[in-house]
């Protein structure tokens, strides 16, 4: 599969870059930068032996390369419009750029639907962090109080994280709307108690230092039940994001969520 990799120069974009180049039946064929100063990925010293052209434009490289897969980890900014975009070009789409609204996806759906190709969408690619999330909604039947503390490094740009954000979805397909904490509660500092998603407070951590990091902690009466997923490196992210190209080919619609695709 020709594969292309949108915001090649980022922190994850760059492991992409490293994870096509040695996954076998993965061809790296072109990068995107929104602003490059180079030509040719091997202007860069760590890629000095690989012939690859770094595009600035994204509908130029979708028409010039004509890849199989755009792998796009770029910013929540972007992450919509190049998704819209690789899809109209009837490319195939594997996002892991975070800030997605649910009304986006399904529209981007619909688009990969009429054009019947294969698309993912994954907040998170470390199948121990899906993990924790199918294992907190399963909890979360039994434990209706719940909280989710998530940290990350502090060049983050959004929050909560997009994993924070999908593991509250996730537990609230089992779980009924549980209004948290003393009826009466005030926050002395605005923000206290963290942001509300049906009830559940999600509370964001940046720190340097940090990769990606989950707690999700369930209390009950006389026990309490804590799920935490780290991933200290992002290498943790590509096995996750090469299965993920490797799918859609057999895709499509639209996935959302690295554990809709997991065997
Ligand atoms: P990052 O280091 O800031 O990388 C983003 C890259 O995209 C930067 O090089 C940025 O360039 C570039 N960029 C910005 N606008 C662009 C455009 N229009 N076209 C092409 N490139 C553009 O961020 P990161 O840590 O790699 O994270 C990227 C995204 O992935 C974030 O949304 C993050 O939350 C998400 N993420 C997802 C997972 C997952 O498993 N799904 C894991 C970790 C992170 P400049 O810096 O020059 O602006």
């Amino acid at each position: 599969m020709k594969v292309a990799v949108s915001g090649f120069k980022g922190r994850m974009g760059h492991e992409v870059v490293k994870t096509i180049l040695k996954e076998e039946g993965l061809e790296l064929i072109a990068v995107l930068d929104h602003k490059p100063k180079e030509k040719n990925i091997c202007e860069i010293a760590e890629f000095s032996t690989v012939d690859v052209p770094v595009y600035s434009d994204l509908a130029t490289m979708l028409e010039e390369s004509k890849p199989d897969c755009v792998v796009d980890f770029t910013t929540p900014k972007v992450g919509y419009n190049n998704t819209k975009t690789i899809i109209e070009h009837g490319v195939r789409a594997v996002v892991g750029t975070t800030g997605f609204q649910a009304e986006q996806i399904a529209e981007l759906r619909k688009m990969a639907e009429a054009k019947k190709i294969g698309a993912v969408i994954a907040p998170n690619f470390a199948v121990g962090a899906v993990l924790m999330m199918q294992f907190a909604q399963k909890a979360a039947k039994y434990f209706p109080n719940v909280e989710i503390i998530e940290l990350h490094h502090d060049n983050k740009l959004d929050a909560p994280s997009g994993t924070a954000v999908k593991t509250a979805e996730m537990m609230a397909e089992v779980r009924d709307y549980v209004k948290q904490g003393a009826e009466e509660e005030v926050e002395l500092i605005e923000g206290a108690r963290g942001g509300e998603f049906e009830g559940m407070r999600i509370h964001s951590v940046r720190l340097p230092g940090l990769v990606a990091h989950q707690e999700v902690i369930f209390g009950a009466e006389g026990q309490g039940l804590t799920l935490r997923h780290d991933s200290y490196d992002r290498v943790s992210f590509m096995s996750g994001v090469a299965l993920a190209v490797r799918k859609t080919k057999e895709l499509e619609t639209l996935i959302y969520g690295l554990e809709n695709i997991l065997d």
